[in-house]
């Protein structure tokens, strides 16, 4: 069963990830057909052509100033036969552009306006006598007619293909800043993510080894620290003491008191413990009402010591709440082991027999089982 939070977390990534391939999706689309668009080719084309509309301007110019020079007709004949083929080229690259179709409609009709101008021109010069002034001169006003439409055509063509190409240089940024801010995005919910989780696993970790009523550490960890001081100190040789508590007669305070009376007096008795003990020592309730000590580097005698403290200071411990009345007493059994002499398992069942002689014995009391 998957908690909330993690549902949670899931519809977000699915929610950044369906954002992430939208994205990314018209990013490919956008930029396969912006990318694929060849605008430079297209405005090399229409440069191309009004260059031969320049170069024909003059040459028609010329014609007039030396009406008889063949050189002159032979270069006009051979500008506007390029024309069609130009205009052709054109179409062609309008056609395969991304620009839209209405932008350059103007344009398209002067084209085929200048077509037209473009065929009267090819028959005036089939049939020109470039002696008669007439026929030239007709033949320069077509010219100059047909030169100034495709000028005029050409010029608002390139226009369009420098705007377009403008425009495309931007749409490609746009979308490269908006898949890095995604990317960006994606990585800091990544992070976010790892962090709650980490977090959520720390505090079950926490969860797993602590006592819930009294918050010391549970019989789990108390196992687990244990371990691993034995394992430590097998290399060092240093020594281990555990001690056993369990609190005398404490039916009593529950038939008495009622079981929350019972509860709170727990948990004043481990705080007490926490008060008395070392820093370095671990303290753990195992359950109901028992607890232990555990004590690094800490031989019989250190542990006879904390265990002497501990007792009186349960006798003195003035109780909460409606046990206020009540003196409790603890019962102990310490167990000490050198490192590498026996199994945790061991240890601890000395200092069980201890705490059962501290029982028959008479309570309230500390019994000892030196080292193995
Ligand atoms: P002894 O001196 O022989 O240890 O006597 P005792 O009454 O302390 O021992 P016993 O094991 O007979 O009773 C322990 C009692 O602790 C029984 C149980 O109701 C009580 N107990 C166990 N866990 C809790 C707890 O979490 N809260 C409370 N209030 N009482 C608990
Ligand atoms: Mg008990
Ligand atoms: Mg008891």
């Amino acid at each position: 069963m998957i908690p909330a939070s993690g549902l949670r977390l899931l519809a977000g990534f699915c929610l950044l990830g369906a954002i992430g391939a939208v994205v990314a999706g018209a990013f490919a689309l956008q930029a396969g057909r912006h990318l694929g668009a060849d605008y430079s080719a297209l405005a090399g084309d229409i440069v191309r052509a009004q260059e031969d509309t320049a170069e024909l301007r003059l040459e028609l110019d010329g014609l007039i100033d030396h009406a008889h020079h063949a050189w002159h007709m032979d270069r006009i004949t051979s500008l506007v036969e390029r024309i069609p083929e130009r205009i052709r080229t054109i179409r062609v690259g309008l056609a395969r552009s991304e620009i839209n179709a209405a932008d350059y409609a103007p344009m398209l009709a002067e084209l085929t306006q200048a077509e037209g101008l473009y065929r009267r021109l090819a028959s005036t010069l089939d049939t020109l006598a470039p002696s008669v002034g007439d026929d030239v001169r007709q033949l320069n006003r077509l010219g100059h007619e047909l030169e100034g439409s495709l000028a005029w055509t050409y010029s608002r063509l390139l226009q369009e293909v420098h705007q377009a190409a403008a425009d495309q240089q931007r749409l490609m940024t746009w979308l490269s800043l908006a898949v890095i801010l995604l990317v960006l995005l994606v990585a800091a919910a990544l992070m976010l993510a790892l962090v709650r989780i980490h977090r959520q696993w720390l505090s079950l970790r926490q969860l797993s080894v602590t006592d819930e009523l009294t918050q010391l550490a549970n019989r789990r960890q108390l196992w687990e620290v244990a371990q691993r001081y034995l394992e430590l100190n097998q290399r060092d040789g240093g020594e281990l003491s555990l001690l056993l508590i369990d609190l005398d007669h404490f039916k009593r305070i529950n038939d008495r008191y009622g079981h929350p009376a019972g509860d709170a007096v727990l948990q004043a008795v481990a705080a007490e413990f926490t008060r008395v003990a070392r820093e370095s020592d671990l303290v753990a309730r195992l359950g109901g009402e028992e607890f232990a000590v555990l004590m690094p580097n800490t031989g019989t005698e250190g542990g006879r010591r904390l265990g002497e403290r501990l007792r009186e200071a349960t006798a003195d411990l003035p109780l909460p709440g409606e046990a206020r009345e009540h003196r409790l007493t603890i019962s102990l059994g310490l167990a000490t082991t050198l490192a590498g002499r026996e199994a945790l398992a061991q240890l601890y069942s000395r200092a069980d027999r201890c705490l059962y002689r501290a029982k028959q014995n008479g309570r309230n009391r500390l019994e000892i089982n030196a080292q193995p």
